[in-house]
């Protein structure tokens, strides 16, 4: 048996459980199940020689997924002891946690502590889920002759095994894999209860879908149900309300108003990003929200996703407002003719773009229908991928850096359903992984997840309380310089087609200034704060004197405020750290006196009396430096 990595060889025929034991090298009781040459399996699967076989624990993401599935399945069967005329569905694992659907069940919260009690008696039986493979579709049909959605199902599978699992009395249409045995989850909760249409079809029956986490061991359990407290305070949408960020109008459903403390956030935001991209020598442009319809058929818009854009017909002729920056970009290029000198050529936009969403997917600044994107286009030949690409990363490093975000990349290779050659992929592929390599930061891979229309990176970062978000991407295009006819004349003077890079860090603006709203719990660093200074007067013979340092240090570009009014002190300091305001400075008689001010930061350390432009000086060095 050879380990290269964590991927095994076979080199004997045994089954995947035997092999975990046979191991040992790890606690072979972790072993959940196996990926044998790329498929996810059940645990006793029978390996022949030659496979290669990855041991999946909870801790790996087909690990889990196979857990929180079983999982569902122990809910399901709690929920038929319960409730016996309940119809279950369909139970997938989702990014966090399992829900399950079921017809003609109708409970609330409420009646989690019963069914909660009954998922710990089923785990303490400690089932053994078997698989059972049908001989036909009758059989199949057969079995779930009860349950009209199983049978739906069933006539929407497209050929292949028909499979399902028993645990105990409970049978369940299932393709697996699942727990080698139920007693492996340790610690399960029910976290939400909630309706969803059967097969997320608003004119079909509505179903009660109930959401559900698991884990291992109880400690792991306990500390998800902190985070989820502790996200629940954070949540964007209360605090963007209290610190009077940003809000939503049913006249705009999914459209953000940003409000003037927003916009000291997003201005600085956007200030850095011009900084940093002005110093790696990107160029910007602006272009139109509204285009014709023409650009985007040609773009591919109209065919893949014309669902998603808001038309307008203007004297006869129909238009769509960009829901992508791109074409805008092609017209750009096509401008002018280019020369391979002018390559790399980066052009960033911050594109202003609108995708309907559905009504009940709109989340917040998560998920809305208006948002600005980073973007960048970078137009270069097949030979400059490499160093392109260790360019934006280092440019993605030094910006998730900046908000002490941590970061992790995916690179996602060539699908089955694909359009360019052999030789772009090749070199497209080869180019991203050699960049991923020089750059050393670890990397995962998923086989043949890229776009159509090339391979690409995605970037997860991973905020203060442990959540993992998808923000930025890097993908390499070869459909769009074919489509708009894009070209550079070589050094021989000859036609050539340039590849695109399309890129984004914050990905969607909004998005990200949701995520640093959660990130900061409302607690922003200086160069970010829309409330950096509030000076606070003891009585009103110090407004004079407040308001003229105030002055001063609006006119630094300092965001300052004064409370004159006629609460007490200790009363003007408690709102201020409600506002979480960076820095107070009280105004008394001995600061008039000494021309000074009395500085308190919002951790609530006293800092005593400073002159106000030596502290003015300070403060210009914090925001510089970010
Ligand atoms: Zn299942
Ligand atoms: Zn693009």
């Amino acid at each position: 048996m050879t380990v290269e990595d964590r991927v095994l060889r076979i080199e004997k025929r045994q089954t995947g459980k035997e092999l975990a034991e046979a191991l040992n090298a790890r606690d072979p009781s972790q072993a959940l199940a196996l990926c044998v040459n790329g498929i996810v399996k059940d645990l006793d699967t029978m390996l022949e020689v030659g496979d290669e076989v990855t041991l999946l624990d909870f801790h790996m993401p087909e690990g889990k997924e196979v857990f929180w599935h079983s999982s569902a399945h122990i809910l399901a069967q709690a929920i038929l002891r319960l409730y016996p005329e309940a119809k279950p569905t369909i139970g997938p694992p989702i990014e966090s946690g399992f829900y399950y659907d079921f017809a003609n069940l109708h409970i609330s919260e409420d009646d989690f502590p019963a069914i909660e009690k009954e998922i710990k008696n089923i785990i303490k039986e400690n089932f053994k889920p078997e698989r059972r493979v049908f001989t036909s579709v009758e059989e199949a049909k057969e079995a779930f002759k009860d349950n009209p959605y199983k049978l739906e199902l069933i006539d929407s599978f497209d050929g292949g095994e028909i499979t399902g699992y028993q645990q105990g009395e409970f049978f369940d249409l299932c393709r697996g894999p699942h727990l080698p045995a139920l007693g492996k989850v340790k610690a399960m909760k029910l976290l939400k209860t909630s309706g969803a249409y059967w097969r997320g079809d608003s004119d079909r029956e509505m179903l009660t879908r109930i959401y559900g986490i698991s884990f291992p061991d109880k400690a792991e359990l306990k500390n998800h149900l902190t985070m989820l407290e502790e996200a629940k305070k954070r949540d964007h949408r209360v605090l963007g309300q209290k610190l009077d960020l940003f809000s939503f109008k049913e006249e705009a459903p999914g459209m953000p108003f940003i409000h003037p403390k927003g916009m000291h956030i997003w201005n600085a935001l956007i200030k850095y990003w011009r900084e940093i991209h002005t110093q790696r020598n990107y160029v910007e442009i602006l272009t139109p929200q509204l285009m014709s319809q023409k650009l985007w058929e040609t773009s591919g818009h109209w065919e893949h996703y014309h669902e998603n854009m808001f038309l307008s017909e203007i004297e006869e002729r129909k238009f769509a407002i960009k829901p992508m920056n791109c074409p805008g970009c092609m017209l750009f290029y096509n401008s002018k003719k280019h020369s391979y000198r002018e390559l790399p050529l980066r052009v960033a936009e911050l594109g202003h773009v609108h995708r309907y969403e559905p009504s009940g997917a709109i989340n917040g600044l998560f998920r809305v229908r208006s948002f600005h994107q980073d973007d960048a286009h970078i137009f270069l030949g097949l030979d400059h991928i490499k160093e392109e690409i260790v360019g934006v990363l280092e440019l993605v490093d030094e910006l998730y850096r900046t908000f002490s975000l941590e970061y992790h990349l995916e690179l996602s290779t060539r699908p089955e359903k694909s359009i360019g050659s052999d030789e772009q992929w090749d070199a497209a592929t080869s180019g991203l992984k050699d960049a991923l390599d020089a750059w050393g930061h670890p990397y995962t891979i998923n086989e043949g997840d890229g776009a159509f229309y090339g391979p690409k990176i995605d970037l997860h970062i991973r905020d203060a309380i442990g959540r993992s978000w998808q923000c930025g991407t890097i993908q390499l295009d070869f459909s769009l310089p074919e489509k708009f006819q894009l070209e550079y004349t070589d050094s021989s003077g000859e036609a050539k087609q340039p590849v695109i890079i399309h890129r984004a860090i914050f990905g969607s603006l909004e998005r990200f200034f949701g995520i640093l709203i959660e990130h900061y719990a409302g607690k922003f660093p200086l160069w970010l704060s829309p409330r950096q200074v509030r000076l606070l007067t003891v009585a009103d013979r110090h407004a004079d004197f407040a308001h003229s340092v105030a002055k001063k240090y609006a006119a630094h570009g300092i965001h300052v405020e004064v409370d004159d009014s006629q609460e007490s002190v200790g009363k003007k300091v408690r709102s201020a750290q409600l506002d979480q305001v960076n820095y107070m400075l009280t105004v008394g008689d001995q600061e008039l006196e000494s021309n000074s001010v009395s500085v308190r930061t919002r951790d609530n350390v006293v800092h005593g009396a400073t002159d106000p432009d030596t502290l003015l000086e300070k403060l210009l060095e914090e925001i510089r430096n970010r």
